[in-house]
């Protein structure tokens, strides 16, 4: 959907931004740009909506070349979301949503009808903050607002610089959890510039770290934590790299201490496969009466936030439960079921590369 060939950005001052960058975007995947501050993200970004130009190379933005394509055109079917936000501080909030659509000559009905749609979407209430002004919002409604406006003529493509990046830490992880499901539901084609690693890592399909001009390594964030592809990486990704991946990977059924229907282990008396525990009158196998529900995680959690719920309990494991279906038990998780998972993990991301 993006593609990069060979982009090289020369400033007029001689400063080499980026440097012969060649990468792919797929339609529907969302890219992070990671690296530190003056490493070329922005650059590259902006070349995509040429609010920069390249010296040499060319991107394509679904097999058309960009610079064949009218830049304020190719504006309109670009989101554009900065962490200035750069909202109209003279125009309600409404109205800054539906500015895209405006500027595309929808009828004024309609793009506002749109507007109130997305703002809706984004988790503000269009009645009570469509005819706020920008100024009368706290900075992560504005933020808020931003992706709403982004995203009200439905372009195909996103690109975000640091979106999140003027917020404090707790807005920050609650813009993005929205973020991530509103993409699971809007499927935009995202290119997302961050200096946040954990950011990266927790939003992106896919990761590119970038070096000087360069990107060092184009991956899955749990590849890029399991088998950085360079020194540079390493230290980028840092020391704690292990526990980063906690994040990332999620709990299958290999990891499972017991096969699918098999009581969790410590359950004294088995029940038969698939036959629900603690059906018998009385207490169920390992359980006390009044005692607090076991804890459990769906397959699929994270380890991260499996490993949390581990810790909080004195079992030394926690059942594992299917997916939207909490009474079907497949099997429980140890402390040696994350440590596997975690060498499975980084067995199969070295030997596919
Ligand atoms: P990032 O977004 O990763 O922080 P940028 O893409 O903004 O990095 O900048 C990359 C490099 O290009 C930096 O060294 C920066 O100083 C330089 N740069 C950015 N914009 C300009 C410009 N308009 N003129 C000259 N140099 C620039
Ligand atoms: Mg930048």
């Amino acid at each position: 959907m993006i593609r990069f060939e060979q982009v090289t950005k020369r400033y007029a001052d001689g400063t080499t931004a980026v440097d012969e960058l060649s990468f792919e975007v797929a339609e529907g995947e969302l890219v992070t740009l990671v690296g530190p501050s003056g490493c070329g993200k922005t650059t590259t970004m902006k070349m995509v909506n040429r609010l920069v130009e390249p010296t040499a190379g060319r991107i394509l933005l679904g097999g058309e070349d960009v610079a064949t394509v009218d830049p304020v055109r190719l504006r309109r079917t670009i989101g554009y979301v900065i962490q200035q936000v750069g909202l109209f501080p003279h125009r309600t909030v409404l109205d800054n949503t539906a500015t895209v659509p405006a500027l595309l000559g929808w009828k004024k009905a309609r793009a506002r009808e749109r507007a109130a749609e997305l703002l809706d979407l984004v988790g503000l209430d269009p009645g009570t903050y469509g005819h706020r002004y920008p100024e009368q919002l706290s900075g992560g409604q504005r933020q808020r607002v931003g992706v709403a406006r982004a995203l009200a003529a439905d372009p195909p493509v996103l690109l975000m610089d640091e979106p999140f990046g003027a917020v404090d830490p707790v807005v920050r992880e609650r813009l993005q959890s929205e973020f991530l499901r509103l993409q699971a539901t809007v499927r935009k084609t995202v290119l997302l510039v961050t200096h946040d690693l954990e950011e990266a890592i927790r939003l992106g399909d896919r990761i590119a770290v970038y070096g000087q001009g360069r990107i060092e390594q184009f991956d899955t964030p749990a590849t890029v934590l399991a088998a950085p592809a360079t020194p540079y990486v390493a230290d980028f990704v840092g020391a704690d790299r292990g526990l980063k991946r906690l994040a990332v990977t999620p709990v299958t059924e290999a990891d499972l201490e017991k096969p699918a229907g098999d009581p969790a282990p410590g359950a004294a008396g088995g029940a038969a496969p698939g036959e629900a525990r603690g059906k018998t009158a009385g207490t169920a196998p390992g359980e006390v009466p009044g005692e607090a529900p076991a804890p459990a995680v769906p397959l699929g959690a994270s380890l991260k936030d499996a490993l949390a719920v581990l810790l909080q309990h004195d079992a030394g494991h926690i059942a594992v439960h299917a997916p939207d279906e909490p009474g079907r038990v497949l099997g429980s998780l140890t402390t040696a079921g994350v440590h596997r998972a975690l060498r499975r993990t980084a067995a199969a991301d070295v030997s596919s590369r």
